[in-house]
This record gives structure tokens, C-alpha cells and sequence, in this order.
């Protein structure tokens, strides 16, 4: 009987020491993984995400842009996105992102659900490109600006086609410019054909970081081209691959332009919007309307017809273009109809 006991006692005892040893073992085991963990991988180090696949991205080492690592992210980094500025170690074969840093800035694109998501990140500029065919609309232009002022980001407007301009034809393009460098936007005008005007705006570019926005068929991918050859953007590829049925890629690439600075571009990054923007924020995207704002008599005032309306004021005053008030009021329209 005692010695059944005494076994059990022992087997107890023995349990436990075991216990404790494959405790002690799984603590090694974790401690040594650790060790190869971190031995293989390089020290901590600056880069750029150039491409953003979802699970992996490209980064671009800071001291060099033609080396490019593929890494894994570590699962606590928050989402990235191409432009985002990142702590990464190498291993083979590929990298990790171990921390992202704080944006400069973000582009905002609403996702399938109507949720707005970064779809770019720490752009300067956002350069609006138009035409005077396809026909420029200073709505379309006005709706570009409201969501750059939006989103902080400053603007720029690129008049492209230049050559297609004679003093007689497309007049309402001379207007737009005049009316555009009258609020004080910077405007150039180039060609894309002849690469006319291009040299100020590629050294206007050469220490920022841009995207290009504005209406199909207007040159973007033809300025690109021009700007970074390498990028070989297809002209007119987006409406040849909807007319084939053909896959168009979302994937935003980082660009390096020849004359010094970067482009972020994809076509879900050309057609960013305006939805979920405030009242607010829409008339506050009117730069020109800026000095104006609060000093109508009414503090609800809607800018239509009220008496004492500094807006409509500054309008007779020819402070305030006439059209840039029709606009704000399309555009707040626009909104409110979608909610
Ligand atoms: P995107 O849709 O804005 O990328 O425009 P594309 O670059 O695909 O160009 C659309 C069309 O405009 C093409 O047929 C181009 O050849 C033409 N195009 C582009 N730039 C110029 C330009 O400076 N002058 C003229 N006349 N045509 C141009
Ligand atoms: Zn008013």
C-alpha cells in the first residue's frame, strides 16, 4: 500500500520537474527563435514604399532609389500605402516593415462602401491638368481644387495641349487661365507633343512629390511619359482597356521624375472625389472666398440672396468671380443630393 503511495507521490514529483523542464525548455526555445530572428535581420533602417501589393510592398532605401527591397509588413503596422515612410530590415529573401511614420499629408479615396481610405501618401502637389479638348469646365476644375483645399494639399493647374491654342480658337480657355491666375493659382502651359512649357514645370516638380488628376483624354500619361520615360504609361490606356473588357491595374506606383522629383500615380488616384465633405469644408476650399467668410449680416447666411451678404458683395466688388459663387453652390448641391 505504502508503496503505491510513495509512487504516486513520485510520479507527482516527477510530473511537476518535467513540467517545469519543458517550461524551461519552451522559454529556450522561444529565447533562441528570438536570437535567429533577430540576427538575420538587418538594422533598422529609412525607406519609401514605392508600390503597395496589400501584403508585401516595395521599398525604396533612402540613400538609393534604384534599391528596391520587397518586404513583408509586421502585422501591428497599420495599413501602408505608396508614398508612406517606413522603418524596415532586411532578410532573406525579404524585408519586414517593422514601423511606418507619420503622413505629410494623405489622399483620401472612398472605398466600395462609401469609407474613405488613404490611397497615397505625403504628396506636395496636386497637379489639375486640362485641355481645351476634351473641353475644360471650370466645375470640374473647382471640384479638383475644393477637394485638394480639403485635404491640405496644395494645388497646381496645368493647362495641357498648348499648341491646339490660337489666339481665335478656344477662347474659354485664355478666360479659365486669366481666372485662375486672378484667385492665384500657379498655371502652366505646356505640350505634351512638343514638350513646350515642360522645362518650368519639371523644375517647378523637382523638389516635390505630385500627383496628376483630371478628365480622360486631357494628356496626363502623355505628360508623364514626357516627365519620367521609364513610367511608359500607355496613352489612352484606360479607355482602350475598358473597350477590350481588360483588367486596368490599381496599384499606385512611386515614379522618380527625370528632373528631380516623384509622382505617385494609378487611375483610382486620377479620379479622387469630393463625396463626404462638410459645408464647411467646401466653401472653405474657395480660397478666394476666404477673407469674406463671417462677415455676412446673417450668421446662417446661404450666399444666394440674402441682404448684407459679403460674398455677394465682394462678387459686384469684382472681388469674388461670379462663377466661382455658381460653383460652390453646384457643388454643395451635388453633395447634399448623395446623403
Ligand atoms: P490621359 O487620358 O489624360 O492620360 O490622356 P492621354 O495622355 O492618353 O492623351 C489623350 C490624347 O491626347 C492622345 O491622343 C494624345 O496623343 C493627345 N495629346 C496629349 N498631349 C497632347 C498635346 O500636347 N497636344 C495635342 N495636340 N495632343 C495631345
Ligand atoms: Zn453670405
Amino acid at each position: 500500500m505504502s508503496k503505491r503511495k510513495l509512487s504516486k507521490r513520485q510520479k507527482d514529483r516527477i510530473h511537476a520537474i518535467q513540467e517545469k523542464r519543458r517550461y524551461r525548455a519552451m522559454q529556450q526555445n522561444t529565447a533562441d527563435q528570438n536570437e535567429i530572428h533577430s540576427s538575420t535581420l538587418g538594422p533598422e533602417l529609412r525607406g519609401t514604399v514605392i508600390t503597395n501589393f496589400g501584403t508585401q510592398v516595395d521599398i525604396e532605401t533612402t540613400n538609393s532609389q534604384n534599391n528596391v527591397v520587397r518586404c513583408h509588413i509586421r502585422a501591428n503596422v497599420d495599413p501602408l500605402v505608396t508614398g508612406d515612410k517606413v522603418i524596415w530590415r532586411s532578410a532573406d529573401p525579404f524585408g519586414v516593415v517593422v514601423a511606418s511614420e507619420k503622413r505629410r499629408s494623405e489622399l483620401l479615396r472612398p472605398d466600395i462602401y462609401g469609407n474613405l481610405r488613404p490611397v497615397a501618401a505625403n504628396i506636395d502637389i496636386i497637379a489639375i491638368v486640362f485641355s481645351a479638348q476634351p473641353a475644360a469646365f471650370s466645375n470640374l476644375i473647382d471640384r479638383y481644387l475644393v477637394a485638394a483645399e480639403a485635404q491640405r494639399i496644395k494645388s497646381i493647374l496645368i493647362v495641357n495641349k498648348i499648341d491646339m491654342l490660337t489666339d481665335a480658337e478656344y477662347p474659354e480657355i485664355h478666360r479659365l487661365i486669366a481666372d485662375y491666375q486672378f484667385i492665384g493659382y500657379d498655371i502652366f502651359q505646356v505640350c505634351a507633343k512638343t514638350g513646350q512649357g515642360i522645362d518650368q514645370l519639371q523644375s517647378y516638380l523637382a523638389d516635390k512629390t505630385a500627383v496628376f488628376v483630371g478628365q480622360s483624354g486631357v494628356g496626363k500619361s502623355s505628360l508623364i511619359n514626357y516627365l519620367q520615360p521609364e513610367a511608359k504609361m500607355a496613352v489612352g490606356a484606360l479607355s482602350v482597356g475598358k473597350a477590350k473588357g481588360t483588367h486596368t491595374t490599381t496599384i499606385s506606383k512611386l515614379f522618380h521624375l527625370t528632373g528631380g522629383g516623384k509622382l505617385i500615380d494609378s487611375p483610382g488616384i486620377r479620379e479622387f472625389g469630393l463625396t463626404h465633405l462638410s459645408q464647411s469644408q467646401v466653401i472653405e476650399g474657395f480660397v478666394d472666398f476666404r477673407p469674406f467668410l463671417g462677415h455676412c449680416k446673417f450668421r446662417d447666411c446661404s450666399h444666394n440672396k440674402e441682404l448684407g451678404c459679403a460674398l455677394l458683395q465682394a462678387v459686384s466688388d469684382n472681388k469674388v468671380l461670379a462663377f466661382r459663387l455658381t460653383n460652390y453652390r453646384q457643388i454643395l448641391q451635388s453633395i447634399e443630393e448623395k446623403l
